[in-house]
């Protein structure tokens, strides 16, 4: 294992894989696994999907990339797409998720600049946040275990407990130019945030002329029955990312904004050479294409409550093992009272895949074309995993 050519920054599983189809995975020696991973909220519309494949192969067969110095009508549609079904009036396109947290950083603090106030830059972000592995996004995501080694932070980042409206009111100052949140943090272990806050960090933006920046980099794409998680709450963001399950699998990410908020991102001041090329934009297109479609999201709400209803009686049946279902649409996450890797393993024992989580949860996140009875399979195997785990520990 030592020898690999690789980095050694993930602790990888010893299984990989050769083809997908639907929520369906087959391994290099051909078991077929069930993916309530998707790639980490990524693969929204499954493995192969037909819609996803023909546009990438019309699109290939036309021209796959051309500078940001032309205009690219893909990403004017693509962008108008998702403006079209956001709050958003202004679109960004970048690579992955990290990046489009930088965007909004930088739109924050460009938009204090503009209008008059450079000492605008400081950012308030929660306890428990993932915002991405760049410099400055590790840096707002504040987590030690994953800054350690790397220096002094980057500057300007205040972080208080989620809940602490108090703790929140105390941190803004003169320096403070927006407030960035995750509607329901994923990484740290599906971490729902009520609409009650929400709305108070809402009214504290206005009240003192921050920002307000949501990270639906997780959250997003259709992932909780929403297009996006801000709709639960009918709070509405200035500024919000999007990246992940945005091109269902092909790189792409996203920074939304108000055409108020992104006012200060003119000509020259930000930049991306591969953000928003025609193949990303094509496969971007197909996939919200879908999405959008009459009762397809519907469908996500009502197939995240099936599971997480039927995970409740398997939480119930065993109490030493799990202990609580949480999460919204198709972003669940059960807690374990075992190390969430071995729940993790034992579930890939069983042939199915999920994601570890803060707060030692395992996130169960299938593509959101996943059927009925293939949910019903999901929550066979994953009983069957603990049942394997009680076994182990009884022996
Ligand atoms: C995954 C994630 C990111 C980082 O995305 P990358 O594509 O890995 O850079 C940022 N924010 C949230 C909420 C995420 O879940």
């Amino acid at each position: 294992m030592d020898r690999s050519p690789l980095f050694d920054t993930f602790a990888r599983a010893p299984i990989a894989f050769e083809r997908g189809e639907g929520v369906w995975l087959t391994t290099t020696d051909g078991r077929r696994v069930l993916d309530f991973s998707s790639g980490v909220a990524v693969n929204v519309l499954g493995h192969a999907h037909p819609a996803l494949v023909g546009a990438l192969k019309a699109q290939a067969e036309k021209v796959w990339h051309v500078s940001n110095l032309y205009r690219i009508p893909e990403q004017e549609r693509f962008a108008a797409t998702l403006c079209g079904a956001t709050f958003a009036e202004k679109v960004f396109f970048c690579n992955s998720g990290a990046e489009a947290v930088e965007c909004a950083l930088k739109t924050a603090r460009r938009w204090h600049f503009v209008n008059g106030h450079p000492e605008r830059t400081r950012i308030i972000t929660f306890a428990g946040a993932f915002h991405g592995r760049t410099l400055a996004t590790l840096a707002a995501t504040g987590n030690p275990k994953y800054l350690e080694g790397y220096g002094p932070p980057a500057h300007g980042f205040d972080q208080v407990e989620i809940g602490d409206l108090k703790a929140v009111e105390e941190t803004i100052g003169p320096e403070t130019a927006a407030i960035l949140i995750e509607p329901i943090q994923g990484e740290g272990g599906i971490r729902l945030v009520p609409g009650h806050f929400l709305r108070a960090l809402r009214e504290l933006c206005d009240r003192h002329g921050l920002l307000l920046i949501f990270d639906e980099v997780q959250t997003g794409i259709g992932r909780t029955g929403k297009l996006f998680a801000y709709e639960w709450s009918g709070v509405t963001p200035d500024v919000m990312t999007a990246a992940k399950g945005l091109g269902g699998g092909f790189p792409v990410g996203a920074c939304l904004a108000t055409a108020d908020a992104a006012k200060g991102m003119t000509a020259g001041t930000h930049g991306s050479t591969f953000g928003g090329n025609p193949l990303a934009m094509a496969v971007g297109q197909a996939v919200l294409d879908v999405l959008l479609a009459d009762g397809f999201l519907d469908d996500v709400a009502r197939k995240g409550l099936y599971l997480k209803q039927r995970l409740a009686a398997v939480v119930d049946s065993h109490p030493d093992l799990v202990d609580e279902v949480r999460g919204e649409g198709l972003l669940v996450g059960v807690r374990c009272k075992v190390p969430v890797a071995e729940v993790n393993a034992a579930m890939r024992d069983q042939d199915m895949l999920g994601v570890g989580a803060g707060e030692n949860v395992i996130r169960l996140l299938p593509p959101l074309i996943v059927s009925d009875a293939e949910l019903d399979e999901g929550v066979r195997r994953f009983d069957a995993a603990l049942a394997a785990l009680e076994r182990a520990k009884a022996g």
